[in-house]
Order: C-alpha cells, then structure tokens, then sequence
C-alpha cells in the first residue's frame, strides 16, 4: 500500500469527475472522503462503493494514486466482503460466470 493519502490536501477538486459521487452527493463516498478515512486508518465498506475507474487522479493536483484496492485486500482479510461480491465469486466458481446457472442470462444487467 502507497501513503499518497497522507498526501491529500482535503481540496476536493476530484470530486467533480467521481461517477459515484455526482450520482450519489454524499461526501463519504467521493476520493477526499475516502481519503480522510485513511488517513484515520478506518476500515469501512464504503471502500466498495468505488468503481475503481481514477477519474478522480484525473482532477488532483497532487496527482494523488489513492490505494482503494489495498483498503478492499483488507477489508476481505478481515471478511468483511460484500455479500454481492461473494455471490459473484462462488457463481464464477461454480458456474465459471458471475450471473449464476450455466446458459441461464441474467434477468437485469447493471454496470457496477
Ligand atoms: S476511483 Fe472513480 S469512483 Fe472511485 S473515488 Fe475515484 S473517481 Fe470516484
Ligand atoms: S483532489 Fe487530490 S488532494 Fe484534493 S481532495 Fe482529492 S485526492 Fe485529495
């Protein structure tokens, strides 16, 4: 794990290009949010509520490279993982896709 999080400003800038925060307008979700709970060493599924895609690295001044993955490695050591996620990995397992019976297409689609 990088420590680039000690290295936010809080400016907030990033905050423009996060899909889930302009979807969402709540602050804990948004880089410098999640960013601040690093910097506290809390561990909190809101770690998840990331597509992982760096629009917000796109907008930091610093050039920040937030380690969100690390925080999801810890979060599932401590098996704290989704149950979404675990439904997804046992379908790929047994089913080798994540939607579940071998053939059978998934009623909806979501992105994320
Ligand atoms: S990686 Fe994407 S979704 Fe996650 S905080 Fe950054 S901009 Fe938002
Ligand atoms: S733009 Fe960079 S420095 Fe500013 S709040 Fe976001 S992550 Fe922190």
């Amino acid at each position: 794990m990088n420590a680039d999080h000690e290295k936010c400003s809080e400016c907030g800038l990033c905050k423009a290009n996060c899909p889930v925060y302009r979807a969402l307008l709540d602050e804990s979700v948004s880089a410098r949010g999640k960013a601040k709970l690093m910097k506290n060493k809390i561990s909190s599924g809101m770690f998840f509520v990331c597509t992982l895609c760096r629009a917000c690295k796109q907008l930091c001044p610093a050039n920040l490279d937030l380690d969100f993955e690390g925080e999801r490695e810890k979060l599932i050591a401590d098996g704290k993982e989704t149950d979404a996620n675990k439904r997804m990995i046992g379908n790929i397992r047994k089913y080798g896709n994540p939607f579940g019976k071998e053939g059978e297409k998934p009623k909806e689609l979501h992105c994320c």
